[in-house]
């Protein structure tokens, strides 16, 4: 009689599983799915997931090989996690193995074992360390004691000296300097779980508050997805706090997600002041040991609460009772390569798979939550207000047409600036643009700084001397001369956040500037010593990035300019808008206070933009109406459901025979849908590979999926061109 046949999801781009005889001194009978198997794969050995266990194989069983040791006794993903991800790796059309890869700890791929090893003695911050940490300038002369501050609000299970070793040149003395001020405490041999008392008293709750929190209250012991809209301040957070006391009370766990650069040491500390008991954090700025210490005190139940970045949607937890996803508009949710799933819907899925609420905040929901609520699927909740009654800062439209504008910007703006500056108070511009010009041009021939690999242009970074492309990473020093013809005459075109900072040093020369973007804070440490300055009121403009626009908060700031909206509303995909209005609203947020609310002024060449005027005019919810109107009007997601398959080769033919070939494997069956393409792709060569891709799309999604299953199937069954890499991207948030 045949014996049981492992199915395994080994981590390999293959769309598979594979079967293995169990290992020879096995006993079978405790076999259980979700424990993890090393197995011989190829030349070597790896370790992958037991997924099934099965009586055939499609095989001949003379062929199977026998796994060479099962590594766990239980299964060392819960099953809902399991289910999730298998879920997940239909949904998206996924490798199997990948899929599971990305939910388990990189040391438990390795095959290392579960256990929380005995710790040697962890310093941990204390309150008053956080109560610094907050107030920021009580470390403003004493960096490295910052950073290393910052680094344990970040870890707050602790972390042993020997870890800390790469934060700071002398751990061990800064950790007894911190020690002697009361920031940070050593629990000897203790494990990292002592049950601490929160201490912070909770703020009365207003009535929306009370009204959201008592809606997600009575749905506890059931699926319920919430969507929790207020603008920034409005105390969404102060909601999942109650919401996750109540949780804690009847002694399930939390789990909360947040984008990764929302995850700051003031949200941390914030939770740590008011909830009770350990903490887990899954970032990606962990060590693989603490990634997987917080995973397993998660799995255990010791850590109550879980707070973490995309993939901690994929977190064992031991008594799950609700499901938060902050700022659950945000891109960053979604993976945008290798296994390519939306954490915000994926915590959806779970919520469902668990019979468990769902919160999604955000001042600025995606599109689809917003329809997902008037379809009556989610409910929508609503903070109307800033807390304590702040009104929200005014939008003004500023045209710039004709305007003599200096280095990008104009003088009502530069006028504004002056008079909110000498005040003393603080102005942000934001520009999603780093470097200091997006193009350098030779006047006397029109040569143009391309990139060799990409379409497109290479930024100048002038303090560099560098030419760079974002979008591949090549870098080349500036010549003084054209290469082309050797003219002198060349010139930077566009703007730049370093460009700003360069043309406004002389404007305002008492002032000082803080730029934040990739290039400032790419030096640890650079980031909390720019904040500091900024709240100390040693510099007062602030130039940034998207970067400006979650986690910090500048109360300081009483004027906001958008240099340049124009990109996002005529960008080249359809979600520019969206995402526009986003980002606008979130850095208006970061700034003032509620008795110094402060204004925005949005620079654009299309002051009449009717998306525009409707977000300035009437707020958020009107513009999403609108523009839902015009996505519905189009026919675009959420209106439709979309797949896009991308291929890539070196040889631009070579794409576009895969995806003419997969067309015509979809034609067939392509009921209720449309198949636009093959198209090249809006970058159509990016690191010296072509790029095309074919569109699916569907008014309903249950027609989109009946084709994907048998679609993906026969192109994994195709002999494989091994020139073309290939992709499947289900519900695209990029379509490049
Ligand atoms: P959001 O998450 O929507 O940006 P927060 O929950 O962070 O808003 O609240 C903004 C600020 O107002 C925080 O400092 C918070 O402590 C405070 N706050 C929130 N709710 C209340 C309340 N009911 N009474 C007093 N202060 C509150
Ligand atoms: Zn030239
Ligand atoms: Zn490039």
């Amino acid at each position: 009689m045949p014996g049981p046949i492992l199915r395994i999801a080994i981590p390999s781009p293959l769309y598979r599983t594979f079967d293995y005889l169990p290992p020879p001194d096995c006993d079978t009978a405790t076999l259980r799915p979700g424990a993890r198997a090393r197995v011989p794969f190829g030349r070597r050995q790896t370790v992958g997931l037991l997924v099934e266990i099965g009586t055939d194989s499609e095989l001949d069983p003379a062929l199977l090989r026998p796994a060479l040791a099962v590594l766990d006794r239980e299964p060392i993903l819960p099953a809902d996690v399991l289910a999730l991800i298998q879920w997940a790796q239909r949904y998206y059309h996924h490798p199997p193995g990948e899929a599971f890869a990305t939910a388990l700890p990189a040391l438990l791929r390795q095959g290392e074992p579960a256990i929380i090893p005995q710790p040697p003695p962890a310093w941990r911050i204390t309150a008053a360390g956080l109560a610094a940490l907050a107030e920021s300038v009580a470390l403003r002369r004493a960096p490295v004691q910052r950073r290393l501050l910052d680094h344990l609000a970040q870890c707050p299970a602790g972390l042993d000296a020997e870890t800390l070793r790469p934060v700071v040149r002398d751990s061990a003395a800064t950790l007894r300097a911190l020690c002697a001020r009361g920031w940070v405490e050593s629990d000897g041999a203790d494990a990292p779980t002592t049950t601490e008392v929160a201490t912070a008293a909770s703020p009365a709750p207003s009535a929306a508050q009370i009204d959201a929190v008592a809606a997600v209250s009575a749905a506890l012991d059931r699926f319920q997805v919430f969507l929790l809209e207020g603008v920034t301040g409005s105390g969404k957070t102060e909601v999942y706090l109650r919401l996750i006391e109540a949780v804690l009370a009847r002694g399930r766990q939390a789990l909360v997600l947040t984008p990764e650069i929302g995850l700051t040491p003031q949200l941390l500390a914030r939770f740590r002041e008011r909830l009770p008991g350990p903490l887990a954090v899954l970032h990606s700025g962990l060590s693989d040991r603490e990634r997987l210490n917080a995973w397993l005190l998660a799995r255990d139940g010791t850590a109550k609460v879980v707070v973490g970045t995309r993939s901690a949607v994929f977190a064992p937890l031991r008594a799950p009772g609700l499901l938060i996803v902050d700022e659950e508009h945000d891109p960053s949710y979604k993976q945008q390569d290798g296994f390519r799933y939306h954490a915000r819907d994926l915590a959806v899925i779970r919520g469902q798979q668990l019979g468990i609420p769902v919160v999604l905040g955000s001042a600025t929901p995606a599109l689809e939550s917003v329809q997902n609520t008037r379809a009556g699927r989610y409910r929508l909740l609503q903070l109307p207000e800033r807390v304590g009654g702040g009104t929200e800062p005014p939008i003004l439209i500023l045209d710039v047409r004709r305007q003599p504008m200096i280095e990008g910007l104009s003088p009502p703006l530069l006028e504004r600036m002056r008079a909110h500056l000498d005040r003393d108070e603080q102005v942000l511009l934001f520009l999603n643009r780093r470097g200091f010009a997006p193009i350098l041009l030779c006047h006397e021939c029109g040569w143009l700084s391309q990139c060799r690999h990409c379409d497109a242009r290479m930024t100048l970074h002038l303090r560099q001397r560098r030419l760079t492309c974002h979008h591949c990473g090549d870098s080349r020093p500036v010549d003084a001369l054209c290469p082309v013809c050797g003219s002198v005459d060349l010139r930077a075109v566009g703007h730049g956040t370093e460009r700003l900072e360069t043309a406004l040093r002389p404007v305002f020369p008492d002032i000082g500037i803080a730029r934040l973007d990739r290039d400032s804070t790419r030096r640890r440490g650079s980031l909390e010593t720019l904040l500091a300055d900024i709240h100390h009121g040693d510099r007062r403009i602030l130039i940034g990035t998207q970067m400006l626009a979650k986690g910090h908060h500048f109360p300081e700031v009483t004027l906001v300019g958008i240099v340049d909206a124009d990109q996002g509303l005529y960008g080249v995909d359809f979600r520019s808008s969206e995402r526009m209005a986003q980002l606008i609203l979130q850095v208006a947020g970061r700034a003032g206070r509620a008795e110094k609310p402060g204004t925005v002024i949005i620079q654009t060449h299309h002051p009449d933009h009717p998306l525009l005027r409707v977000l300035v005019a009437e707020g958020y919810p009107a513009f999403a109406a609108a523009a839902l109107t015009e996505r519905q009007e189009a026919l675009l997601p959420p209106f439709a459901h979309q797949a896009l398959l991308r291929a890539e080769a070196v040889d631009p033919e070579r794409a576009l025979a895969f995806l003419n070939a997969a067309r015509a494997l979809a034609e067939p069956i392509a009921d209720g849908l449309e198949l636009l393409g093959p198209a090249p792709a809006p970058m159509e060569r990016r690191a010296g590979r072509y790029r095309a891709h074919l569109l699916l799309q569907a008014a309903r999604r249950q027609d989109l999926h009946r084709l994907l299953d048998p679609w993906i199937a026969r192109l994994w069954a195709r002999p494989a061109d091994r020139q073309v890499r290939w992709s499947l991207d289900v519900d695209p948030v990029e379509l490049y």
